[in-house]
């Protein structure tokens, strides 16, 4: 639980971005807390609409997957599936899902999304994939500028990712970024930032004010 002030502030913050996305054709919302977060994503997705799963770690503190799993919901979780062949149709599926959901890595106060990606395959599907993207992020994720994200993302993002997916990585070892090129461990193989959205009520960010994912 995050003390009042940090809230009113983190609450001030995430109004300015809000203002920041609209000038760069994406719809922001505010949540305060996970609960409302997860309120707001299901009224925003059909029952019987097709659903993919960016691996985030805030989805999975709010819980929503397991909430649309109760609904009339297809849903594509890549990471699921144990057989690597089955894994790959489903990551192309998504393709063609009505939503793809998901976090960001960093949102800056301009309104720019920021995220790394290992294989390629959330941020591929994110600009060029489902009819509608909607991301979930936690006010921890706010930065005041491109280099902020991009040191939030090797110093706070990739650590604990690292442990998570038990890579061989400088920072999951050191907690500190090696600039490492070791395939199959590297996570930072591609870096992408979302500056601007052109196809219209596409792109949808609903921010949280709690701290969530890393
Ligand atoms: S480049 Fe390597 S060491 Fe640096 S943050 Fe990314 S995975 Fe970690």
């Amino acid at each position: 639980m995050l003390p009042d002030n940090v809230k009113k502030a983190n609450k001030v913050k995430i109004e300015t971005v809000i203002k920041a996305l609209e000038r760069r054709g994406m719809k922001g919302y505010y949540a305060e807390d996970g609960e409302d977060a997860l309120a707001q994503i299901l009224a925003m997705i059909p029952e019987g609409s097709s659903v993919g799963r960016g691996g985030s770690e805030t989805l999975n503190q709010i819980g929503v997957f397991e909430a649309l799993h109760e609904g009339n919901y297809t849903c594509y979780e890549p990471f699921k599936e144990p057989d690597p062949v089955k894994g790959k149709q489903i990551r192309r599926a998504i393709f063609s899902a009505d939503f793809m959901l998901t976090s960001a890595n960093a949102v800056t106060m301009d309104g720019e999304i920021v995220n790394i990606d290992g294989t390629g395959n959330r941020m591929a599907a994110v600009i060029w994939g489902p009819d509608k993207v909607l991301y979930v992020v936690g006010a921890n994720k706010l930065v005041g500028s491109l280099d902020e994200a991009e040191a939030r993302i090797k110093s706070d993002a990739c650590p604990p990712n690292c442990i998570r997916l038990a890579k061989k990585t400088p920072c999951a070892a050191t907690g500190k970024c090696g600039n490492c090129l070791s395939p199959g461990n590297t996570v930072c193989c591609h870096t992408v930032v979302t500056r601007f959205n052109s196809v219209e009520d596409r792109v949808h960010v609903i921010f949280v004010n709690e701290n969530l994912g890393f």
